[in-house]
C-alpha cells in the first residue's frame, strides 16, 4: 500500500474528546446537551447506529434518549413521537433513524421536525440554509465528517476537482455543497455523478478527491482512480465471509488494496467515514444548544 491511510477512528475520537470538553463546561453552566433518537423497527444496521451513538454520547457526558417504536407504528405514532421530542426541553437535537418501513412517509415525518433541533440537517429549511451558505444550517454529519477528516489531515481542498459518486440527500447532495462553500474545507470544483451517468471512469480518473457513496461493495476500481488522488469511501456493505465470526464482514464501495496502490491518501471500511459521522453528529448537537442559547456558532 503506498497511500496514506485516513484514520477515521482516531480523528472521531479526537473529536468526541473536544466535545466531552465543551459538554462538561455547558454542564458547569447548567446545560446538560441532549440528544434523542426515534428508531422505528428493528433494521440491524440501524440497530448498531443508534446503539453506537448512544454510547459516545454518555462517554461524553450529553444526556441520551432513544424512542423506540414497533415496526408496525402509524405514521401518526410515529408524528406523536416527533412532537414529544421537539416539546422536550432536555432534548438539545434529535433525528429520526432511517430507513423507516415501507408504510410510513419519510419525507412528511423528517419536516415535523422542529428546525432547531434538526441535527441530521434533513429537514428542507437547513437544506435551503446549507445551499446557501447560510452558518447556522446543521450540516449532514456524514459529508460534514468528511469535511473534517480533509481539514485535519491538511488536505488541500480550494481548486481540487472534487467528484462524488452518488446523489442522495443524506450523502452525495450536501457533500457537494460543502465541497463548493467558499471557505475552509471547501472551494473544490465539484461534479456530482449517478447511476445514469455516461462513461463513470472517465470522469472518477479526473477527480483529486473521489468521495463514493453508492453501496456497492468494491465498486471503484483502481482503473477508475488518477494516481495521486485522495480517495473517501463513504460505502457500508456486508459481503458473506465464512471465515468471519457473524459470517459475514463489511467493505467499503472502493476496492481498497489496489486503489491504495494508487491513490495518496484513502479511507479505510471500517474505521474510516463512519466514526467521523458519530462525532460530527455530536458536534451538531452542542451547535443545536448553542444556537438555542443564542451563543455564537462555533466551528
Ligand atoms: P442511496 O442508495 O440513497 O444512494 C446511492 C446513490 O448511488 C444514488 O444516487 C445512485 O444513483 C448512486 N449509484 C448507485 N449505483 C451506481 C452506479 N453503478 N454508478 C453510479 N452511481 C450509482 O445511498 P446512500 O447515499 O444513503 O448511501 C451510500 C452508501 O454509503 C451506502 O453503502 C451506505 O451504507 C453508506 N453510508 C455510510 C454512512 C457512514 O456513516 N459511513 C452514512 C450514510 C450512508 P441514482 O440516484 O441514479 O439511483
Amino acid at each position: 500500500m503506498t497511500a496514506r491511510r485516513l484514520d477515521g477512528a482516531a480523528l472521531g475520537k479526537t473529536i468526541r474528546e473536544e466535545v466531552a470538553a465543551e459538554v462538561a463546561l455547558l454542564v458547569a453552566d447548567g446545560i446538560r446537551p441532549g440528544l434523542g433518537v426515534i428508531l422505528v423497527g428493528e433494521d440491524p444496521a440501524s440497530e448498531v447506529y443508534v446503539r453506537n451513538k448512544g454510547r459516545a454520547c454518555e462517554e461524553a457526558g450529553m444526556k441520551s434518549v432513544t424512542r423506540r417504536l414497533d415496526g408496525t407504528a402509524s405514521e401518526e405514532e410515529i408524528l406523536a413521537a416527533v412532537d414529544d421530542l421537539n416539546a422536550d426541553e432536555s432534548i438539545h437535537g434529535f433525528l429520526v433513524q432511517t430507513p423507516l418501513p415501507k408504510h410510513v412517509d419519510t419525507e412528511r415525518v423528517l419536516r415535523r421536525v422542529d428546525p432547531s433541533k434538526d441535527v441530521d440537517g434533513f429537514h428542507p429549511l437547513n437544506v435551503g440554509k446549507l445551499v446557501l451558505g447560510d452558518p447556522t444550517a446543521f450540516k449532514p454529519a456524514t459529508p460534514s465528517g468528511v469535511v473534517q477528516m480533509l481539514l485535519r489531515e491538511g488536505i488541500e481542498t480550494a481548486g481540487a476537482h472534487a467528484v462524488i459518486v452518488g446523489r442522495s440527500t443524506i450523502v452525495g447532495r450536501p457533500m457537494a455543497n460543502l465541497l463548493i462553500q467558499n471557505g475552509p474545507g471547501g472551494n473544490c470544483t465539484t461534479t456530482v455523478c449517478h447511476s445514469r451517468s455516461r462513461d463513470l471512469p472517465s470522469i472518477t480518473r479526473q477527480a483529486d478527491i473521489l468521495v463514493v457513496a453508492i453501496g456497492r461493495a468494491k465498486f471503484v476500481t483502481a482503473d477508475m482512480v488518477k494516481p495521486g488522488a485522495v480517495v473517501i469511501d463513504v460505502g457500508i456493505n456486508r459481503v458473506e465471509d465464512a471465515t468471519a465470526k457473524r459470517g459475514y464482514r463489511l467493505v467499503g464501495d472502493v476496492d481498497f488494496e489496489p486503489v491504495a496502490e494508487v491513490a495518496s491518501a484513502i479511507t479505510p471500511v471500517p474505521g474510516g467515514v463512519g466514526p467521523m459521522t458519530i462525532a460530527m453528529l455530536m458536534v451538531n448537537t452542542l451547535q443545536a444548544v448553542r444556537q438555542q442559547a443564542g451563543l455564537p456558532v462555533g466551528k
